[in-house]
């Protein structure tokens, strides 16, 4: 099936064709992203992850230019801080 998200920086909306079954799963917090999708890369994780939660997808160019980390430890940190981001300037 295929499933999108829309980057909450540059407002494009990325797609991806995954396993309809492993995507169900995912939904319904039977299993863990890592687990269910082991053979997809970190920025396609990162994009199934804003499917579901429809909120916090930051698109691969997007997020390089945001967080340029090599570690992926550190990615949900830099998530919490763009969604930070994010509300501030909406407040203004
Ligand atoms: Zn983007």
């Amino acid at each position: 099936m295929k499933i999108t998200a829309r980057c909450g920086e540059c407002n494009e909306e990325q797609s991806l064709e995954v396993d309809g079954l492993a995507y169900s799963k995912f939904v319904l917090r039977e299993g863990l992203v890592q687990n269910l999708f082991p053979d997809l890369s970190a920025s396609e994780r990162e994009l199934i992850m804003g499917a579901r939660n429809k909120f916090g997808y930051y698109c691969a160019s997007c997020w390089d230019k945001m967080f340029p980390l090599e570690d992926e430890e550190l990615r949900p940190v830099g998530l919490l801080i763009s969604w930070l981001r994010r509300v501030t300037r909406r407040q203004r």
